[in-house]
């Protein structure tokens, strides 16, 4: 079953890595009707992938249970996720149950793979979501670039490194851009699209049709902007909440209060921080002083507090029930 399917040229999907993001990313896919093959480099990973994806069904199954709740009590005006399902017409009680039916067999459709060769042989767009480390991109894109068909774009959903970058690399310039999804894509469904000077327009339309087809908003970034829109914004401000935090200027929660109360933010930068992972964080920040000189940069203070001071101490974030904060 495909809810909301449209006409797609995109319908094989192969997803590389499967964290955080590429597990979302392939989830969701999957949920719109794709098919989806999740390629990770060993068993260990593939298994912690499997594992992300069935709680991924669990996230969903509870969304849409919300979703008939605010139908059937419309008095209660229960706000619920709407990128998931259409509105609450008059067949919404039948789309809820095909949507659940399809949540629980998703996990069994999804193809997982730790041969590249085989994951990629007959993918019409690759997404990458391998660590944010340059040297692990480029291993990854130079095999990639051995064993894909001529037909796959290649997308990287990197977070702070542009596309011209990796382009030559990978052996089809013309084929390869960034599309840049927001963590908890169910909710953050925005997908921002950005090539380089290198990428053929067709390859940008494809991209954005594709992001729609599987209920994204895509946003055209332009021109190469390092950080794309949300991070041009984002990463500094989080940067600014962990000098404070580095500084002992304040206290998370102190510093979290502030933000929310002065602004109507619903969540501070910490909090932010623990639900994109202190990793991800740290590897952020550690590609930002190891491009700068200077051993004393406020960057490597950054990181290697985040370092010590949470992941050593397994304190790597929300998922791991420990970051800034203890969660249950
Ligand atoms: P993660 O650490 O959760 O997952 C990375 C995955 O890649 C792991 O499953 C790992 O086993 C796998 N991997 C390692 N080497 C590989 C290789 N050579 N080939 C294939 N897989 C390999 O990371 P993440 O948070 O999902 O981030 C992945 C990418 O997505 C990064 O580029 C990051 O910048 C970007 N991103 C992350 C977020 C976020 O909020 N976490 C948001 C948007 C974009």
């Amino acid at each position: 079953i495909s809810i909301g399917g449209c006409n797609m040229t995109i319908k094989n999907l192969t997803v590389a890595g499967s964290g955080v993001l590429g597990s979302q990313i392939a989830f969701q896919a999957a949920y719109k009707g794709m098919s989806v093959t999740i390629y990770d480099i060993n068993d260990e990973a593939l298994n912690k992938g499997k594992e992300r994806i069935k709680k991924l069904a669990k996230v969903y199954q509870s969304e849409i249970e919300t979703a008939k709740e605010a139908y059937s009590d419309k008095a209660k005006s229960i706000k619920y996720n709407k990128n998931l399902l259409p509105s609450l017409d008059h067949i919404f009680l039948s789309k809820v149950a095909d949507s659940l039916d399809l949540i629980a067999d998703l996990p069994n459709q999804i193809t997982f793979s730790k041969n590249l060769d085989q994951a990629v042989s007959d993918a019409d767009l690759v997404i990458e979501a391998v660590p944010e480390t340059v040297s692990i991109k480029e291993d990854f894109y130079k095999q990639l670039a051995k064993v894909a068909p001529s037909k796959t774009i290649f997308a990287t959903n990197s977070s702070t490194l542009v596309p011209s970058q990796f382009a030559d690399i990978t052996g089809r310039p013309d084929k390869f851009l960034a599309m840049h999804f927001a963590n908890n894509i169910w909710q953050n469904n925005i997908v921002e699209i950005m090539g380089h000077k290198g990428t053929d327009d067709e390859v940008v339309k494809e991209a954005l049709a594709f992001s729609k087809d599987i209920g994204m908003v895509p946003l055209h970034i332009h021109k190469e902007q390092p950080g794309y829109i949300l991070n041009s914004i984002l990463v500094p401000f989080l940067e600014s909440a962990l000098a404070l935090y580095y500084n002992k200027v304040s206290d998370s929660e102190t510093i979290d209060k502030t933000w929310k109360l002065g602004t109507g933010a619903p969540m501070g930068p910490l909090e932010i921080l623990d639900i994109i992972g202190i990793d991800t964080a740290y590897n952020i920040m550690k590609n930002y002083s190891d491009t700068n000189s200077d051993p004393n940069s406020l960057h490597a203070h950054l990181a290697k507090m985040l370092k010590e001071e949470f992941i050593d101490k397994g304190r790597t974030g929300k998922a791991a029930g420990h970051g800034f904060y203890d969660y249950d």
